[in-house]
């Protein structure tokens, strides 16, 4: 097991008697993109904020490197977030909003400077530094919430929705902007989206959740070609996809041939 493999293992999450997330049990490899696709309300909000540390789950045990982590503050876990609803301070200058994490850390003050800087260059934006983020574009403002993500070094960047909020163009130069910093960090990245396309585009494995319950896991190759279900297929956009199949291969009289070696006509 790799320093920061992440283990969910029979997690499950009740609000009253709502139960959100069911009995998860979910690996996720060290430096994997991971997309959390589903519908509104399957899930995949608690199941990052759980893995943030800003929810307990009420059962089951998540560990990082075979370590629990599920009773660790969020600050103690080593993990960088990006969450739609965790926005810039306003009255803050960018340097100071990336240098926040840093601070919250104890760095020392000598070294912040430097972190900051090289975290604003990475998301291509050192010339704006002392900019206040009504200045910014959209765009720019997520790629400051990334740079304070990934100022102090973490191996796991958490994403959810990231970038719901911004048009088609800014939205796809980010999107290759991620995948490139996933790629030259190593970063484990686990992404949450309800956006199928995103999903599929940028991910090594796309996990589909259903009410709490992950339906199908593989890679977008495998979603997208085989969906297990009809929800999946559906989800992915491809309503004929399953029962064409099979129709397609009763009307030609074809023998489908199963894992274990049995056969339907
Ligand atoms: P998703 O991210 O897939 O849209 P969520 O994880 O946000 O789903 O929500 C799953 C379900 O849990 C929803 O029905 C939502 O209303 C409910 N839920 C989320 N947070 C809370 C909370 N703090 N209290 C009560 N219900 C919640």
């Amino acid at each position: 097991m790799s320093q920061s493999d992440i283990r969910f293992e029979k997690v499950s999450k009740a609000y009253g008697t709502l139960r959100v997330v069911d009995d998860l049990d979910l690996n996720i490899a060290q430096g994997e993109f991971l997309s959390l696709l589903g519908p509104s309300g399957s899930g995949k909000t608690t199941i990052l904020m759980m893995l943030a540390g800003f929810e307990a789950p009420s059962g089951g045990t998540i560990s990082v490197g075979g370590r629990r982590v599920d009773h660790l503050p969020p600050h103690k876990r080593n993990m960088g977030v990006v969450f739609q609803n965790y926005a810039l301070f306003p009255h803050m200058s960018v340097a100071a909003n990336v240098a926040f994490p840093l601070e919250m850390r104890g760095v020392a003050r000598s070294e912040i400077e430097e972190k900051v800087t090289r975290a604003l260059d990475m998301v291509q934006l050192g010339a704006m530094k002392d900019r206040r983020p009504v200045q910014l574009s959209g765009g720019q403002q997520q790629r400051v919430a990334l740079a304070r993500a990934l100022v102090f070094e973490p191996s796991v960047v958490l994403m959810d929705e990231p970038l719901g909020a911004l048009d088609k163009q800014l939205r796809e130069q980010m999107q290759l902007d991620i995948r490139a910093l996933h790629k030259r960090l190593g970063l484990t990245i686990v992404f949450v989206t309800h956006d199928q396309s995103e999903a599929l585009t940028m991910s090594d494995r796309i996990a589909v959740f259903n009410r709490g319950k992950i339906e199908q896991i593989g890679s977008p190759r495998e979603i997208y070609d085989q969906p297990r279900s009809r929800f999946v297929a559906q989800f992915i956009g491809e309503t004929n996809l399953v029962e064409g199949t099979l129709a397609e291969a009763g009307d030609a009289g074809a023998t489908v041939k199963l894992d274990g070696g049995g056969t339907i006509r």
